[in-house]
């Protein structure tokens, strides 16, 4: 009778026991990914504003950066839709590797209005700093680039040439080349800045671009009609050409900085209106994109 009992006892004791056990467990578990949410939270965060980015106090000489690599992309296809090898097309799965890479390795993406604050010395960025650009303007970049810059808290700037501005939003078709609509850009400015490409004087004529070839009325007339367009700040000269004329007009327009495709990293006390950039195209392997982005473990 006794044993009885206490058998009982026991049991009871044991099913509490297994029930507290259980109960403890899942709470932890039901933690952990609310910590991992919240984390990740944090890290979207982080890269949304200027006020996000790490305290400035917390970067220390050893990993503040003195340069920055500004990243040149153009057009995205999936690597099933590219018929012909173009420099100016990277594989979607290729972008993919590489801001997964920059992801994985706690790098944080740089807007340009930051870029242009460390320039001046105003701001602080940690090394793993990167800034993500496109030229042209093409639909690709919001189709492809946009949800994988999203989905990792990235930000970017895309360089539009303005006359090319679709009048409406169209479905992407990879074999057609399109461009972004007014309503495109203004749905993806929470992860895209834009700056300007030329409205209308983006070609080349006998190896030079039409912006250095036009008179300097010609000229500020495109470059006032593309800033005002966009409403922007930014410029980046198309196949990288550009005189001191060009320089004299883009600063009496108001716009403070201009990129270049001259290839290496932005430094603090650059001519803003000269900053260097990587080009990154399909012939850019993981391991140069390594090198580019001064990549260590
Ligand atoms: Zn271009």
């Amino acid at each position: 009778m006794f044993m009885k009992r206490n058998l009982k006892l026991f049991s009871l004791l044991f099913l509490i026991i297994l029930v507290i056990i259980l109960k403890v467990g899942k709470t932890s578990k039901d933690f952990s990914v609310m910590n991992a949410e919240k984390k990740y939270n944090t890290h979207t965060d982080l890269n949304n504003t200027t006020d996000n980015l790490p305290a400035e106090n917390t970067i220390t000489a050893d990993n503040e950066a003195k340069e920055i690599p500004v990243l040149m992309y153009h057009h995205l296809l999936k690597s099933s839709d590219i018929k012909q090898k173009n420099d100016a097309i990277v594989s979607v799965e290729e972008f993919e590797e590489q801001m997964k890479l920059l992801h994985d390795n706690n790098y944080k993406t740089v807007s340009l209005k930051e870029l242009q604050l460390f320039l001046k010395g105003d701001l602080r960025l940690p090394k793993k700093s990167v800034v993500i650009t496109f030229d042209d303007g093409y639909l690709s970049n919001y189709t492809y680039a946009y949800p994988i810059l999203k989905k990792y808290g990235f930000k970017a700037a895309v360089f539009v040439i303005t006359s090319r501005i679709e009048k409406e939003s169209h479905k992407f078709t990879p074999d057609k080349l399109q461009y972004l609509s007014m309503e495109d850009i203004e749905s993806s400015k929470d992860v895209i800045t834009y700056g300007g490409h030329t409205n209308n004087l983006h070609d080349v004529v006998n190896g030079k671009t039409l912006l250095i070839r036009s008179s300097a009325d010609v000229a500020e007339k495109d470059l006032k009609t593309c800033k005002d367009i966009l409403n922007t700040d930014y410029f980046a000269y198309p196949y990288g050409q550009y005189t001191e004329e060009t320089i004299n007009i883009l600063n009496k327009l108001g716009y403070t900085m201009a990129f270049t495709t001259q290839q290496g990293d932005v430094k603090k006390g650059d001519n803003p209106y000269t900053l260097k950039r990587y080009f990154v195209g399909p012939d850019t392997t993981i391991e140069r994109f390594k090198t580019i982005i001064n990549f260590k473990k």
